[in-house]
């Protein structure tokens, strides 16, 4: 079958967009390739396309659990093999997954990084036939990208283990500096690099200084119609913001990571479904949601970086219709996103004293620990030790960059279940609970696979189907995993702390420059970039957004607030007036051919064009197929 035809038969689609296809060639011929798409361009197709021409197994490397699952059902419901491994599942569940990868015919592994380099993975990586090696959000694996996650670093042992397979590293943020050390660091021998433009002609950028941002959040969603996403820092603003929208009768709901899961499916669909016109949420919202007629992103806070702003604000008019990225500033943000230097580099002798408290926490004695999984309940334990949530949250994140520990706020452990015996078997079961064998009929309906994996169930939904409750569902499960008819993992909610290495004495742990100073650098790095961002005046945002990703843009987008702003089109003010008069005089009534006005009227051709793209944004003329109308 060729590219295309794939594409037709597993995913329906017709065409490739953009990129895609040169993606996809380069990477079936072998060659190790880098591909650079927005979020939501479509860059899962271009490893799933080659991968499936191809005999073997594609191995997939992602750090988030979340949309790890996501694509995995997303391919199952196509008929196409596919499995998950990652920090959390229990050794009996990665065993039977990767088995699977061995004699199962599975086209796809998707792993996490922390587990790569784990003993049993590279034992069983021995038997498996790997035809390529996808690293997905591959700017991970830089120290100077905005998420630089140190596990992403085992990537290039592994690939030491696969000399002959290609790699194909994918990312939507990436500055001139990290596409050459992706490069680097995963060893590309003839690197093909590929980029989409940045560019999102139909998204307007703008920044309003306010010092009251709720009115202004109101103001702004009165004038506007359409769905909404804002963003902000604190949890509790969710909630408060959400519900002054909603006195005054904007349809709000409100989302956080410190929701418990079915609060948070419940509003993301109450969302989704426009049942709710905005969402309020901490950046723990967005994340492989698609959800195309956004109309309007409003930042009440500023991120800490332009990737994590263009990212968010790019949620915006995935639809390509018009579509706003708002970025509320007030005189007190400047310093207040300063501050979050100081909290997210704590003192490193303050990084030890946590390092020692939490081996309290734990009772760990020295030189024990080695591949312990501990959960971790953070507030918990900065009530004992009297530590604030956020610097002890960035120690464990740099003890982390470390390698001391394996810190993972990861909260979405969806239930698990697995038949361990077999299907005659289940069928000769005499149960003398009717609830029990109405549960196990409905889970047999709703799920497959089960007799060979581990699948993710939903007691939600069972409960729904089958009429009992969840307590019940609940009981039922853990009664046949103790007569070990089944394995039952429930949804576990806690972060993880792993021990990496023994535990060592506090006074002796070493933060080289890679891992402190360096980075810290960096982060000051994107601060300011933000800040000018914010502060600007005189540059065209989305060509200092562009510009920012290394994309030499020339033309300024004139629907930003400072293109729109008159003084900033390059003509002087009173010129401007002169042009927009001129323009409405001629065209009047009546509809014009765009070019005749050029020749009507007796000013610079750019000029004129330079005001009519103002008016036709400003919706006072319009123009359709060539000609200009009011
Ligand atoms: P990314 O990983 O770049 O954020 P995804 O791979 O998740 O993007 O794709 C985003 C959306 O675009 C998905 O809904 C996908 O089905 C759709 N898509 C991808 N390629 C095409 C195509 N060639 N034609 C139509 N839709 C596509
Ligand atoms: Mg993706």
């Amino acid at each position: 079958m060729t590219y295309k035809e794939i594409l037709k038969k597993y995913w329906n689609f017709d065409n490739f967009r953009g990129i895609q296809e040169d993606i996809i060639e380069s990477i079936g011929q072998g060659h190790d390739t880098l591909g650079l798409m927005p979020t939501g361009g479509g860059k899962s197709i271009t490893f799933q396309i080659p991968a499936l021409s191809k005999p073997g197994l594609c191995l997939v490397i992602t750090p988030l659990i979340a949309l790890m699952k996501d694509q995995v059902r997303n391919l199952r419901e196509r008929g196409i093999k596919a499995v998950a491994v990652y920090s959390g599942m229990t050794r009996e569940e990665i065993i039977v997954a990767l088995e699977n990868c061995i004699f199962g015919d599975y086209k796809f592994l998707y792993i996490s990084p922390e587990r790569l380099d784990t003993e049993i993975f590279r034992t069983k990586l021995k038997s498996m036939n790997i035809s390529m090696i996808t690293v997905d959000e591959s700017h991970c694996i830089s120290q100077w990208g905005y998420d630089f996650r140190p596990a992403y670093t085992k990537i290039s042992d592994i690939r030491s283990l696969l000399p002959n397979v290609p790699v194909l590293a994918l990312t939507a943020t990436a500055t001139p500096e990290v596409v050459d050390d992706i490069q680097k660091q995963l060893d590309f021998k003839d690197g093909r690099v590929f980029k989409m433009s940045f560019e999102r002609n139909n998204l307007a950028y703008i920044v309003r200084n306010t010092e009251n941002k709720q009115a202004e959040i109101l103001h702004i969603l009165s004038r506007m119609k359409g769905s909404a996403i804002i963003y902000t820092r604190n949890r509790k603003k969710t909630k408060e913001i959400a519900n002054f929208l909603n006195i005054n009768n904007i349809t709000a709901t409100f989302y956080h990571a410190g929701l418990n899961n079915d609060v948070k499916d419940a509003r993301q669909k109450s969302w989704l479904e426009d049942k709710s016109r905005v969402m309020v949420s901490t950046n723990a919202f967005g994340m492989g949601i698609d959800k195309p007629d956004v109309r309007i992103v409003i930042h009440a806070d500023m991120p800490d970086s332009p990737e994590a702003y263009f990212q968010e604000a790019g949620r915006a008019g995935r639809d390509g219709e018009k579509a706003y990225a708002v970025l509320l500033n007030s005189k007190s943000d400047k310093s207040t996103l300063q501050k979050r230097v100081a909290d997210t580099f704590p003192e490193k002798d303050y990084i030890r004293k946590i390092y020692e408290d939490i081996n309290y926490y734990y009772q760990m004695a020295m030189g024990d620990g080695l591949e312990c999984t501990k959960a971790f309940n953070i507030d918990e334990f900065c009530r004992n030790f009297k530590h604030f949530p956020i610097q002890t949250d960035s120690a464990l994140k740099i003890l982390t960059r470390a390698g001391y520990l394996e810190y993972t706020d990861e909260q979405d452990n969806a239930s698990r279940l697995m038949f361990t015996i077999r299907r005659d078997e289940l069928y000769r079961l005499e149960s003398k609970d009717p609830d029990a064998d109405k549960l196990i009929n409905v889970i047999l309906r709703s799920y497959t696979g089960l007799f060979t994996d581990y699948a993710f169930i939903n007691e939600e939904s069972l409960s729904i189907r089958s009429g009992l409750t969840r307590q019940r569902i609940y009981d039922i499960l853990v009664a046949f995993s103790k007569s070990h008819i089944l394995h039952y993992i429930p949804q576990k909610k806690t972060p993880y702390i792993i021990y990496t290495r023994e535990r060592q004495n506090a006074d002796r742990i070493i933060f080289t420059p890679e891992v402190y100073e360096k980075r810290k650098e960096s982060y000051e790095k994107r601060i300011k970039a933000m800040i000018d961002y914010a502060s600007s005046t005189d540059n065209c945002r989305s060509r200092m957004l562009l510009d920012y990703f290394g994309e030499k843009n020339k033309h300024n987008c004139m629907m930003c607030d400072v293109c729109l702003d008159k003084h900033n089109t390059g003509i002087k003010k009173g010129e401007f007036k002169e042009i927009e008069e001129n323009i409405l005089r001629v065209v009047g009534d009546k509809k014009i051919a765009a070019a005749s006005l050029f020749d009507l009227l007796e000013y610079d051709k750019e000029k004129i064009q330079n005001v009519i793209t103002y008016l036709t944004h400003e919706e006072i003329i319009h123009v359709k197929d060539g000609f200009i109308f009011i």
